[in-house]
């Protein structure tokens, strides 16, 4: 790897140093969110920027950073991250995955690295260097750190967009996380699937598995799952037409992910296969795609399940008004965008995110957001065992947010 400028390796180091505080959401121990304010405080210090914890849940602390402009009426921009991340199986990583360590590839293994505490620090690193030439930006940017988007943003962005903190943020565009690209193209995300997670409960009588009693509960489960299959096969019938230009966010997935019937002796492991069970249940994993008519899809799984008596219906997550933001010439801030990667030799594409992000609940206010994270040449690894990022392209990502930044903080919508 080539020598780093001084500023590059400050920048390299706060990135470390972030990495190697963990903030796994879902495991209590290793949330580590007092110390992340600490570190996250520090750094506003340094750049003097106005800084406040809100904690909606005790225990969950989102970070606000504030950049003042000097049109400060006008909508403000929302610098978004979330500095929680998902768990590491250790045995799986040939890297310390709270290391932060680097290869002589220049490679940062750690969790985060792409999910996504590089943006983060990035947004910190750009205002630096504007900073450093004495830029102002007309409108003012809010750098914000949620604890829990990994977890459902349940106790970070969810209830803050419902705050009278947030309406007075007055925020008009947003920037918040996209995916790694392992082309030279980046990626610019513009809406997200809808999550349904549906169980199905079915009943029926109980009886000898020598009979052919009729309607069993397992018959009208498998008859309803039937549907839900078959609809599966067509939408993976579609990906493969497409080719390898099929994304997988532009169909609807349907999975079953859970199964559960049969009568135990013994608490689960071992079943009577000569008794008939009375009860059968199995649940779906459906991301629904914006392309997707939702009311029409949403009647066609009603439909199914009502087809058949003696099978109840659980929506234990739903969306049915899955928003996707407007990224075209009626957005100035967007086209202010465009016009910087332009500049800067990039291409793009726009697409849908392929799963959930804290931007559905920006979006359902109507508030155009861009799921962006400059990660060019690099393998998507988010949630996965070695996570990396290498340092150059994480530099490179600096350098175009300083751009962006410096052109979006200039662009004063009428
Ligand atoms: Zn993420």
């Amino acid at each position: 790897m080539t020598s780093l400028t001084s500023e590059e390796n400050e920048c390299v180091s706060k990135f470390v140093q972030y990495l190697q505080i963990p903030t796994v959401s879902s495991i209590p121990s290793k949330f580590q969110a007092a110390k992340c304010v600490a570190f996250l405080k520090a750094q506003a210090e340094e750049l003097q920027l106005p800084f406040e914890v809100i904690e909606l849940v005790p225990g969950w602390p989102l970070v606000l950073m504030t950049w003042v402009g000097t049109s400060p009426d006008a909508p403000s921009l929302l610098l978004n991250s979330h500095f929680d991340v998902v768990p590491a199986e250790d045995a799986k990583w040939h890297w310390d995955p709270f290391g932060a360590e680097i290869d002589e590839e220049g490679r940062i293994y750690a969790r985060g690295t792409q999910d996504m505490k590089c943006v983060g620090i990035q947004y910190l690193c750009a205002i630096r260097r504007l900073k450093a030439m004495n830029y102002s930006p007309k409108r003012t940017m809010h750098l914000l750190y949620v604890p829990d988007e990994e977890i459902g943003g349940h106790k970070g962005m969810e209830p803050f967009v419902l705050t009278d903190k947030w309406k007075s943020l007055n925020v008009g565009f947003v920037l918040d996380e996209g995916l790694a690209s392992p082309t030279e193209e980046h990626t610019v995300f513009y809406g997200e699937r809808a999550a349904w997670w549906i169980k199905l409960v079915a009943t029926g009588p109980a009886g000898h598995g020598s009979a052919l009693i009729k309607g069993t509960a397992t018959e009208k489960l498998w008859r309803v799952m039937s549907h839900f299959m078959e609809r599966r096969a067509v939408e993976v019938s579609k990906l493969e037409e497409e080719g390898c230009m099929g994304y997988i966010s532009d169909v609807t997935t349907i999975n079953l992910t859970s199964m559960k019937a049969g009568v135990s002796s013994d608490g689960g492991e071992t079943f009577a296969t000569n008794v008939i069970p009375t009860v059968a249940q199995c649940g779906f994993d459906i991301r629904v795609t914006p392309k997707e008519d939702m009311a029409v899809f949403k009647e066609k799984v009603e439909s199914w399940v009502n087809s058949q008596e003696g099978v109840e219906c659980q929506w234990l997550q739903k969306n049915f008004d899955n928003k996707v933001s407007q990224l075209d010439s009626s957005c100035p801030e967007w086209v202010t965008f465009e016009k910087v990667l332009h500049q800067e030799g990039l291409t793009y594409r726009s697409a849908i995110f392929p799963a959930a992000t804290d931007s559905r609940y920006i979006r359902a206010l109507g508030i155009p957001c861009a799921g962006f994270s400059p990660m060019t040449k690099t393998p998507i690894l988010l949630h996965d065992h070695d996570e990396f990022l290498s340092v150059p392209v994480y530099l490179k990502g600096i350098v175009l947010y300083e751009r962006l930044l410096s052109a979006l903080g200039d662009c004063l919508t009428a």
